[in-house]
């Protein structure tokens, strides 16, 4: 199985990647290390290749995981006010953050993903990072089974 942990910037993939008790492969590092995707002033990826070039079994991350072939996919939320906190200590710019948190308010993120495969939504903002990790496992499970 492939599965996806996705989530608008700051809803805490790659926190709950270094968690989980595998190995998640970050997109965006993947791309760059296989030179799948284009550097112009960023890097930008090309889901596709990428897509081409993951091994069917494993779990990756990233804002863009969504977007490729996945037999279940994680989308993790964040409540607006929260992720505003979080992008901003991060600091983003204005731009950057609106955009972000528009998206978020707007579920971008988790309806590109219905469109696409099965959804497991996490809203995170009151959970702690081991409570998504078993939550996350516990979804998996019933999902294999
Ligand atoms: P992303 O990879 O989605 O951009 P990060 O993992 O880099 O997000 O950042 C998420 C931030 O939110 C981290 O600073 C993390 O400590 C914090 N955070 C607070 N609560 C949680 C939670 N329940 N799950 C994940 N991250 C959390
Ligand atoms: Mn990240």
């Amino acid at each position: 199985m492939r599965i996806g942990i996705t989530g608008t910037p700051g809803t805490g993939k790659t926190t709950i990647a270094e968690a989980l008790d595998r190995s998640v492969i970050s997109l965006k590092d993947f791309a760059r290390g296989h030179s799948l995707g284009e550097e112009n002033d960023i890097f930008e990826v090309d889901v596709e290749k990428v897509d081409q070039n993951l091994p069917e079994d494993c779990w990756v991350e990233g804002h863009l995981a969504h977007k490729i072939n996945l037999d279940y996919c994680i989308v993790l939320r964040t409540r607006p006010d929260v992720l505003e906190e979080r992008l901003s200590e991060r600091g983003y710019s204005e731009e950057k953050i609106r955009e972000n948190v528009e998206a978020e308010k707007m579920d971008l993120i988790l309806s590109e993903a219905f469109e696409r495969t099965t959804v497991y939504e996490i809203d995170t903002t009151e959970k702690s990072v081991e409570e998504v990790v078993d939550e996350i496992n516990e979804a998996v499970k019933n999902k294999e089974s």
